[in-house]
C-alpha cells in the first residue's frame, strides 16, 4: 500500500472516520522523495533500531521497516492504532507503542528493545507544536542512540544550525552544539504534506558526540545559565544575567574571571565561554 499517496490517505480517513489533528500537529507525509531523504539522510540498515516518533497513518514506518532491524514508534493518538495495524499488517519487524513520546522513558524502552542489534538511530516527522521539548529530551536524557534524523519547521532549523554571533543563535543551537553535530539534509516544501502547513520544512541530522563539545563542571547549571543569558537576549550579559540572582558587581568580577567582556551579548558566546561562565559562577554560589 503506498501510504505518501494522497488518495490512500483519503481512502484511510473515510475507513476509519478520523479527522487530521492540528493540535497533534498532524500533516502526513505525500513526498516519496521526502520519505527516502529521511530514510537514507538517518543511513538506515539492518544493524539498526530505530525508535520514531509519531507515525500517524504509518508511512515513515513502513519506509524505515523495509531498511532497519526493527523499529518502534511512539504514537500519541489512540485512534491511529487502530489504522497503524491495518496499514503496517505483515510487516514483522514494526512495534507501535500508544504513547506521549515526552512521557516515554526511551533510555528503558531502548534497552529492552535493541536485542542484538548494534546501533539506535532516531527519526520522525515531528509535531511541530514541541519541536523544541522533543529534541531537548531525545539529548538530554542520554538515551543511548547514536543520531536523530527528524523533520522540523525550516525556522526551528535555521536556529538549531546557527553559530555563534549570527542573530539566529540561541538556547537551543547552544544545546544541540554541545550534544551533536548537526548537519541539514534537505529543505522540505509545504506541499509535500497533507494538509499542507503554513510553513516549510527542513530535515536535520545531529550525531551525538561521545564526549560533549565543552566541559562544564556541572551540566544541569551551564543549561540554567545558557537559559538565563538568553532569557533577556538584547541584553547585555552584565544586565541579563541578572535573572541568576547575582549582584553585578559578583557579574562582572565572574565575567571578567571567565575572560568574557561584560558588554557582550549571549548570542556571542561560544560554548567554551558558556562553560567558563557557568563554572565561575557556580564557585560564586550562583
Ligand atoms: N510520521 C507521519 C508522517 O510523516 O506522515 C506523521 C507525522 S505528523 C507531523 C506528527 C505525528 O506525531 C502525528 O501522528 C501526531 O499524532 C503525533 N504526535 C503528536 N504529539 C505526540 C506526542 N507527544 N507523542 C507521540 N506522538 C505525537
Amino acid at each position: 500500500m503506498k501510504l505518501y499517496e494522497p488518495s490512500t490517505i483519503k481512502l484511510i480517513k473515510n475507513k476509519y472516520g478520523f479527522r487530521f489533528s492540528k493540535s497533534l500537529g498532524q500533516n502526513f507525509l505525500i513526498d516519496k522523495a521526502v520519505l527516502d531523504s529521511i530514510t537514507d539522510g538517518a543511513g538506515l540498515c539492518k544493524d539498526d533500531l530505530v525508535i520514531e516518533i509519531g507515525p500517524g497513518i504509518g508511512v515513515l514506518t513502513q519506509a524505515a521497516a523495509e531498511k532497519a532491524g526493527k523499529v518502534v514508534a511512539v504514537e500519541i493518538d489512540e485512534g491511529l492504532i487502530e489504522v497503524l495495524r491495518f496499514t503496517l499488517y505483515g510487516i514483522e519487524n514494526v512495534k507501535v507503542i500508544n504513547g506521549n513520546i515526552l512521557k516515554t522513558d526511551l533510555k528503558a524502552l531502548i534497552e529492552q528493545e535493541k536485542g542484538d542489534l548494534l546501533h539506535v538511530k532516531v527519526i520522525g516527522n515531528l509535531p511541530y507544536y514541541i519541536t523544541t521539548a522533543i529534541i531537548m529530551k531525545l539529548l538530554s536524557d542520554h538515551i543511548g542512540c547514536e543520531s536523530i534524523t527528524v523533520m522540523m519547521q525550516k525556522e526551528v532549523g535555521d536556529r538549531i544550525m546557527a553559530a555563534p554571533g549570527n542573530r539566529e543563535y540561541g538556547a537551543i543551537s547552544a544545546a544541540v552544539q554541545y550534544y551533536s553535530i548537526v548537519n541539514r539534509i534537505s529543505e522540505v516544501d509545504k506541499t509535500s504534506f497533507m494538509p499542507q502547513p503554513k510553513v516549510d520544512s527542513c530535515v536535520l541530522r545531529m550525531d551525538i558526540l561521545d564526549t560533549p563539545a565543552a566541559a562544564p563542571e556541572d551540566e544541569d547549571h551551564f543549561f540554567r545559565v545558557i537559559r538565563a543569558a538568553f532569557g533577556q537576549r538584547r541584553k547585555t550579559l552584565l544586565n541579563s544575567l541578572g535573572s541568576t540572582g547575582a549582584p553585578k558587581s559578583v557579574l562582572a568580577e565572574v565575567l571578567d574571571k571567565a575572560d568574557i567582556d561584560k558588554s557582550r551579548r549571549a548570542e556571542t558566546l561560544t560554548l567554551e565561554e558558556f562553560a567558563r561562565l557557568s563554572d565561575e559562577l557556580a564557585q560564586k554560589g550562583y
